[in-house]
């Protein structure tokens, strides 16, 4: 497996936020394969799209990526408050992948998927989690 960024699409982009999401997101369309169902090839919503990053057009799994600059840490940043518990509320809760970085050397460090189902919004003992 390739852990190293396009060059040429980094040098076409100035801002870092930019070049990393480009990156990254070109990355794991390329390189990641359903997790699911094993079939070769992710395919990509288009961009602010509020269901997920990734689908799978054969079992129809949703992965949302999220990507960080060196280390994972304990802290995940996620898009809107209102649109991620519209998600956990939905049958359609996407997937995780989790990649870290690092954009000096245009490298892959980490990356994990947290399937859905940990993903919730009710705890192991059933009580609601969200308000
Ligand atoms: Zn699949």
């Amino acid at each position: 497996m390739k852990l190293s960024f396009d060059k040429r699409l980094a040098a076409s982009y100035k801002s870092a936020s930019q070049r990393a999401r480009i990156l990254t997101e070109r990355w794991v369309n390329e390189s990641i394969f359903c997790p699911n169902c094993g079939r070769l090839q992710m395919d990509k919503y288009p961009n602010n799209q509020p269901v997920a990053d990734f689908f799978c057009s054969n079992c129809h799994e949703n992965y949302e990526l999220k990507s960080k600059q060196d280390n994972i840490g304990t802290k995940i940043l996620d898009g809107a408050y209102r649109t991620k518990m519209e998600r956990l509320r939905s049958s359609a809760n996407p997937n995780l992948f989790v990649l870290s970085y690092n954009l000096q050397k245009l490298t892959v460090l980490d990356f994990l998927l947290y399937p859905n189902i940990f993903l919730c919004r009710r705890s192991l003992k059933g009580e609601n989690l969200l308000p």
